[in-house]
C-alpha cells in the first residue's frame, strides 16, 4: 500500500510503497478515509537528529477517520465497514487519568513508549492504519469523512482548551484567538457555538483574518506589535478575559500577555517555543497560565456530536496521497487556509 513517511532527518516527507499491516490482538485495521495535515508535524520535521523521539521511518499523519476494515483477535465492539473517527493521544489505558478518558494526560505513556498514530506509531497517511484498541474510535455515523477528520485534532484540542476556560468566557466578556488556521478557525466556530463571547481574532495573514470573520469572529486584528493596544481599545481598556494562542510563538504569547485582563486564561496552544514570564506584578492580578495537550475521548465524542448539529465546520483543502508532500510545502509556506486534508484512498 501507499503511506506518506518522514524518513530522513531534514528531508520532505515521501510517498513510498509498505506491505499492508495486520491488526494484532485487540486491533482495528482502518481503510483510511481521510487524513489531517497538522502544523505539528511540520514542528516534528524541523527537529534535528540529535535527541529525534520517534523511530524513522514514520508513517505521518494523527489525524485519521476510516472505515473498519478487520478486527484482531478479540477486538469487540465495532463491525467491518463502520466508519470511526480515531483517537489520538493513546495512554495506558488504566492510570487514574485514562479511567476518566483523559489519556492526553496518561501518566505512564511516556515510560511505556505508548505514541499517537502518526508521532511515533504509523499513523493515518496510508491507505490503511492500525489503532491499538476499540476505545480509540469514535463512530461518525452519516457526517462527511473529509470534513470531519481534522475534528480529532484541530477541533479536539480547541475544544478541550475552551471547556476548561468556560467559566470565565460569560456573555460581555471577551475571548482573543491568535492564528486562524487550523485549529484557530475551528476555535472561532467553537467558541460562537459553545458561548456568548465576543471573538477577536488575531493572524498575520488577511487571507485567514477573512475565514476568521467568514466562520464567525466578531473582530480581526494583524498580528503586530500593536495588536494588544488594539484588543486593549476594543474591550475599553479591560482586555481579554481568555486568550488562546494558537502560535505559541515569542511575539504571539507577549500579545497574549499584554492583551489579558484581570482574572484571565491565557492558554498556550501552538509550539511556537515562546516564554512567557509569570511572577506577581508580571500578568495583570490572578491571570492563569497553561499549555494544554489535545483533549479527552469523552471530548473528542462532544467535538463530533457538535459537527452532528451542524454547528462546526472545517474549511479543508483536499488532496491525493501523492500529491501530500505538496500539501506540506503549502503548510510550510502558510498557503493553507483552513486544513489540508490527504485522501489516501482517492
Ligand atoms: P496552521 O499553520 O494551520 O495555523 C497557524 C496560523 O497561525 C496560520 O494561520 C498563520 O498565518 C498564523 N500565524 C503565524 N504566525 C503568527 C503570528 N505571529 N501571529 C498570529 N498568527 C500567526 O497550524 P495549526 O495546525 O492550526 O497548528 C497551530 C499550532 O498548534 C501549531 O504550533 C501546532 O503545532 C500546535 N498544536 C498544538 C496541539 C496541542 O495539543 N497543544 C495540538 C495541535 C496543534
Ligand atoms: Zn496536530
Ligand atoms: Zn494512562
Amino acid at each position: 500500500m501507499k503511506a506518506v513517511q518522514y524518513r530522513t532527518i531534514g528531508a520532505a516527507p515521501e510517498v513510498v510503497e509498505i506491505p499492508e499491516p495486520e491488526p494484532g490482538p485487540g486491533q482495528v485495521l482502518l481503510k483510511v478515509s481521510a487524513a489531517g495535515v497538522c502544523h505539528s508535524d511540520s514542528v516534528v520535521m524541523s527537529w534535528p537528529a540529535e535527541g529525534f523521539p520517534y523511530p524513522l521511518p514514520l508513517t505521518l499523519g494523527h489525524e485519521g477517520v476510516g472505515t473498519v476494515a478487520a478486527l484482531g483477535e478479540g477486538a469487540e465492539g465495532v463491525s467491518v465497514g463502520d466508519p470511526v473517527a480515531v483517537y489520538g493521544p493513546w495512554g495506558c489505558g488504566t492510570c487514574v487519568n485514562c479511567a476518566e478518558g483523559r489519556e492526553n494526560y496518561c501518566l505512564r505513556a511516556a515510560d511505556l513508549g505508548i505514541n499517537p498514530p502518526g508521532l511515533g506509531n504509523p499513523g493515518a497517511m496510508a491507505e490503511y492504519m492500525i489503532v491499538d484498541d476499540v476505545r480509540h474510535l469514535v463512530p461518525i455515523g452519516d457526517l462527511d469523512p473529509v470534513r470531519t477528520v481534522s475534528l480529532t485534532d484541530a477541533g479536539l484540542t480547541p475544544y478541550h482548551a475552551i471547556k476548561r476556560s468556560l467559566p470565565k468566557l460569560l456573555p460581555g466578556t471577551t475571548a482573543v484567538v491568535i492564528g486562524a488556521g487550523g485549529l484557530g478557525h475551528v476555535a472561532i466556530q467553537l467558541l460562537r457555538a459553545m458561548t456568548a463571547v465576543r471573538v477577536i481574532a488575531l493572524d498575520v495573514s488577511e487571507e485567514k483574518l477573512a475565514l476568521a470573520r467568514t466562520v464567525g469572529a466578531h473582530e480581526t486584528v494583524i498580528s503586530d506589535g500593536n495588536a494588544a493596544a488594539t484588543i486593549r481599545e476594543l474591550t475599553g481598556g479591560v482586555g481579554a478575559r481568555v486568550v488562546f494562542d494558537f502560535v505559541g510563538a515569542e511575539p504571539t504569547v507577549r500579545t497574549a500577555g499584554a492583551a489579558a485582563s484581570v482574572d484571565s486564561d491565557i492558554t498556550i496552544v501552538g509550539i511556537g517555543g515562546g516564554l512567557l514570564p509569570v511572577g506577581f506584578g508580571v500578568l495583570p492580578f490572578s491571570t492563569s497560565v497553561t499549555a494544554p495537550y489535545w483533549g479527552t475521548r469523552r471530548e473528542l465524542a462532544e467535538v463530533i456530536e457538535l459537527a452532528h448539529s451542524g454547528a462546526v465546520e472545517v474549511y479543508v483543502e483536499t488532496y491525493s496521497i501523492d500529491e501530500a508532500p505538496r500539501a506540506y510545502e503549502r503548510l510550510h509556506a502558510g498557503k493553507i487556509n483552513g486544513r489540508a486534508v490527504i485522501l489516501p484512498n482517492g
